[in-house]
């Protein structure tokens, strides 16, 4: 048996894990379980759970029943609990610090939380080498990924080739981009995702973060990884090999795919997702239109850059994303505001935690007072 925890276990990742250890009861045991400020969703796993410790990370003073508080608490329950592998569902930045303790404390990482490996890839990968873990990727697109590349030597690959959906706006002019409303963007044509990955998916922000993503786990030059628009997330990546060869991973868009392989590997497990069925519609790949998406450009420019860049791109991006959501920016906004903050200086290199969380908070302090100038 198998002890799990999952991290963010109400969202979208989080749901789709506890689906899946419940269709495998008889292989995981669930030490602990952590959401932000769901706490009647949490308190009802704890009935199907009972030895479960319970995280709540959002409210000072959390209901009866949970045993951590805060992020320091749910810090303190990766300390304290022993556990096979973390399964981080946590969504934005706020995933970095858990990430970070799990592999401390010894504990193999299943990890959605793109965001870890973009601010702060380097790091993660040499802790996971000091302690002898293992950093499984949940992304769909990196979890086909590293399948495709599993066992190959890495000298013979040319190019890697992660595939994104378009999003609901992928025929959208420009100037009509302007005029997006947050109930138009949370509407996605394949996925039901959490809110900011969703928007993150219609500005293709989510696969310029995925760029970096695989430039930062598969260890290859920013040029050998691309990006190809195939409108039916049947194809979640693919790779070329220095023969011209393209070999690519086909599977229902189903996240359950994905987040199984991690748990179980090197194992693989019949799932429980759609069959995969390639006489529907026609399969079509299309270059993308960075200058109707320039969030997928700066997610390059800033890969490019380096040092605090990455850094910079995700947290005003969040920044950009939560005001949209409220309103306060049109959509076509949040690119400018990324744009505006890699355009300015970040003394720190963040090559280590302290400057990337500080970093990380001073852009959001500086995104927060250019649209609350600015717009
Ligand atoms: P959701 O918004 O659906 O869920 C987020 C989870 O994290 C919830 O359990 C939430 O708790 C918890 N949470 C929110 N804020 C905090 C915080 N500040 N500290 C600790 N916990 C917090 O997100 P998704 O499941 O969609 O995405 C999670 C991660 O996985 C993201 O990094 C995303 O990019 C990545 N990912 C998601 C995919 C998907 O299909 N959804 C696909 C590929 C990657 P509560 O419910 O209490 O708010
Ligand atoms: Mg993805």
């Amino acid at each position: 048996m198998k002890n799990i925890i999952v991290l963010g276990c109400t969202g979208s990742i989080g749901v789709s894990t506890m689906d899946i250890l419940q269709d495998f009861k008889d292989d995981f045991r669930v030490k602990a379980l952590s959401a932000h400020s769901s706490a009647g969703k949490l308190l009802n796993l704890k009935k199907i759970y009972p030895e479960a410790k319970l995280v709540l990370t959002g409210p000072d003073s959390p209901p009866e029943g949970i045993d951590y508080a805060g992020t320091e608490g749910l810090l303190r329950m990766l300390e304290e609990t022993e556990a096979d592998m973390v399964v981080n569902g946590i969504s934005g930045a706020a995933g970095l610090l858990p990430s970070l303790k799990s592999l401390e404390t010894g504990k193999d990482l299943a990890l959605a939380n793109k965001e870890t490996i973009v601010t702060a890839g380097d790091l993660i990968f040499s802790l996971a080498e000091k302690h002898n873990r293992r950093i499984l990727p949940v992304d769909s697109e990196h979890s086909a990924l590293f399948h495709l590349l599993d066992g190959r030597n890495p000298d013979d690959v040319s190019e890697l080739i992660l595939t994104a959906s378009g999003g609901p706006f992928a025929d959208m002019p420009y100037e009509e981009q302007k005029k997006v409303t947050p109930a138009q963007a949370l509407k996605h044509p394949n996925w039901d995702m959490g809110a900011k990955i969703t928007i993150d998916s219609a500005t293709l922000a989510n696969k310029g973060l995925e760029v970096i993503e695989a430039w930062k786990l598969f260890h290859l030059p920013l040029e050998k990884i691309s990006v190809l628009v195939h409108r039916q997330s049947l194809v979640h990546s693919l790779i070329r090999t220095k023969d011209n060869a393209l070999y690519g991973q086909f599977s229902a868009p189903d996240m359950k795919l994905p987040i199984q392989n991690a748990l179980f590997y090197p194992e693989l497990r019949p799932v429980k997702a759609a069959y995969t069925d390639l006489c529907g519609p026609p399969l079509t790949f299309e270059k993308p239109d960075m200058d109707r998406f320039p969030m997928l450009r700066l997610a390059y420019d800033a890969a490019g850059i380096g040092k605090a860049a990455p850094t910079v791109y995700n947290g005003s991006n969040e920044m950009a994303v939560a005001a949209f959501l409220k309103g306060r920016i049109g959509f076509t906004r949040i690119a400018e505001v990324t744009a505006e903050m890699l355009s300015r200086e970040w003394s720190d290199p963040c090559t280590t935690l302290e400057g990337i969380v500080a970093t990380d908070k001073l852009v959001r302090e500086r995104a927060e007072q250019f649209i609350g100038e600015k717009y």
